[in-house]
């Protein structure tokens, strides 16, 4: 296996707070309003675990959840002050934060950016009201485009919108009408979610029950291609399986997931990739908060996953990126060609034409992108 490079770290940051649990949700969060003394408490235990990490030398900043805008700015600036007092974070780093639509008004936004954020992830997911309140959202379509039109008024020039097809009950109209909602607010990036109905959510509860009216599979693919043709005429390219970006505007924090990269994690339930070795922590508020407090760590595990796996996960991240797997890159960094190794397993995806093969490279097709759980599992 050849050396590679040393690549700056990601930084991930949970912030855990939700005003209420979406009905698709599968996150680790915790579901209320935060107290002001349930807020101090997860950020002492916060500061103190970034205060005793190792550091160095970062690029991108991401605050997840949960809620970061429930998080007051100013507190998001400490935040990032302690995570410069450890991590030499580059000057043009990238510095994300999730954002709900009714948190903020453009003084929130701009106390966001003096904070040192520089790009929103605004979660939309629909604009139709209906839709929001059948997935527990707290806010409407045009709580979205009034946050989006205050984020920019702020000074905000990297802006992300998410949304959800396949909501039980999508119709062509719906869904276009939230697309084209969405285009007119003008976004740099853009992530489309097909819903999942597995895991343990309200919506995955009630498909295995039977009582959910899913769209078509053919509708749900359609609307999909109809949507990245939109998207692509508005000037996003896709990037990623689901993600859209205009040129330069690609996320460099969720690519470094994608390209097996280093990242450090802070917070409950976070995990983190350094030197070859995954690990985690606790993966509750209670548990995070008192381990933290009793031990200066909140570390519930670690493992260093064998070349083996290192090399299936590898294959199964660099297939969600459009651009797909770059075989003299992976023989660098692995030690054999993808196609020597995993030909035979992907032969029925090559010959349904969901996956295309050449010299330089593998990468789903279009027609493959809609089925990559399929081809993906082939994998494994
Ligand atoms: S806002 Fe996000 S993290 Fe919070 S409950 Fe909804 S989907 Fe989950």
């Amino acid at each position: 296996m050849t050396a590679v490079a040393e690549r700056p770290l990601g930084v991930y940051l949970h912030l855990p707070f939700c005003a209420q649990k979406c009905a698709y949700c599968h996150f680790a969060i915790d579901p209320a309003r935060p107290s002001s003394a349930r807020l101090d408490r997860y950020l002492a235990a916060l500061e103190r675990e970034i205060g005793g990490s190792k550091g160095g030398v970062a690029d991108t900043l991401y605050f997840g959840g949960g809620t970061p805008s429930l998080v007051p700015a100013e507190r998001i600036g400490a935040l990032v002050g302690a995570l410069r007092s450890k991590y030499e974070l580059a000057p043009s780093a990238e510095v994300t934060l999730e954002a709900n639509p009714r948190d903020l008004d453009e003084h929130g936004f701009a106390g966001l950016l003096e904070a040192g954020v520089n790009r929103l992830s605004l979660g939309a997911q629909s604009f139709d009201d209906a839709v929001l309140r059948e997935m527990f959202r707290d806010h409407t379509g045009s709580d979205a485009t009034a946050a989006a039109r205050a984020a920019r008024v702020a000074g905000f020039s990297n802006l992300s919108v998410d949304l959800i097809l396949g909501w039980p009950g999508e119709t062509r109209e719906r869904f276009q009408t939230s697309l084209r909602r969405l285009l007119e607010l003008g976004p740099d990036h853009v992530s489309l979610y097909v819903l999942e109905t597995d895991g343990r959510t309200v919506v995955a509860h009630r498909a295995a029950e039977g009582t959910l009216r899913l769209p078509d599979d053919d509708l749900v693919a359609d609307l999909f291609i109809e949507a990245e043709d939109a998207l692509a005429a508005a000037g996003l390219h896709a990037y990623e399986i689901s993600n859209f970006a205009k040129p330069g505007f690609e996320s460099r924090h969720n690519l470094k997931y994608w390209d097996d990269g280093p990242f450090h994690a802070f917070g409950m339930a976070a995990h983190g990739f350094d030197e070859g070795v995954r690990y985690w922590n606790e993966s509750t508020f209670g548990s995070y908060c008192a381990a933290m407090e009793a031990r200066g760590s909140a570390r519930a595990g670690e493992r260093a996953p064998s070349p083996e796996e290192r090399i299936e996960e590898a294959v199964m991240t660099g297939l969600r990126v459009r651009r797909g797997i770059d075989r003299a890159a992976f023989r660098a960094r692995h030690g054999i060609d993808v196609i020597d190794r995993f030909g035979r397993a992907l032969e029925p995806s090559i010959a349904a034409g969901l996956l295309h093969v050449d010299d330089a490279g593998v990468r789903l097709t279009r027609k493959g992108v809609l089925m990559s759980s399929e081809v993906l599992s082939a994998v494994l």
